[in-house]
């Protein structure tokens, strides 16, 4: 499936659900997910989302609970915009959560900083119109279902972390 997926990313397509889903499935198969998984960021379409499904019920593997994590579009973006990456080594900053001691520079080798495209404001502003069109349907599809939990992704990080391990404690 990741050789499928390739050849399609190679020719600059977009790589088809099945094949996505294929992926994801193949992974599932691994010794490691037979206590459980937890996939972040996928399925992102209802389309993708009917396809899981299908083939989880065939595996016995049914989705539990689906944790939607909520912020406000402008926090989304300051969040987003403010990242900086070093161009030597990689390390992670933000402008206002993460600030490196030089502007600009890294702390730790020197190296320039710089905001990737994935990180610009009108990419991110294109994403969220993206995720607005094909992904936002997934809270009412998965709602209906029961499966859904809301989490404030607004509040304290470690207070976050505390409600998810929260909800999939209980599942148990
Ligand atoms: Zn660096």
């Amino acid at each position: 499936m990741g050789v499928r997926a390739k050849a399609f990313m190679d020719s600059g397509a977009l790589v088809p659900d099945e094949v996505v889903v294929g992926i994801v499935c193949e992974r599932l198969q691994q010794a490691d997910c037979v206590l459980g998984f937890i996939l972040d960021g996928f399925p992102r379409t209802v389309a993708q989302a009917d396809d899981l499904h299908k083939t989880l019920v065939q595996m016995s593997y049914p989705l539990q609970a689906v944790v939607s994590l909520e912020v406000g579009e402008e926090v989304l973006v300051e969040r987003l915009t403010g990242r900086r990456t070093c161009r030597n080594c990689g390390a992670g900053y933000h402008l206002r959560f993460s600030p490196s001691r030089q502007p600009d520079r890294c702390d730790g080798c020197g190296g320039e900083l710089f905001q990737r495209d994935d990180d610009r404001e009108e990419t991110i502003r294109h994403r969220l119109s993206v995720y607005r069109q094909q992904t936002a349907p997934l809270i009412g599809y998965y709602g209906e279902q029961g499966l859904l939990f809301t989490v404030d992704g607004m509040e304290d990080i470690a207070l976050v972390q505390e409600k998810i391990v929260a909800i999939l404690s209980a599942l148990r």
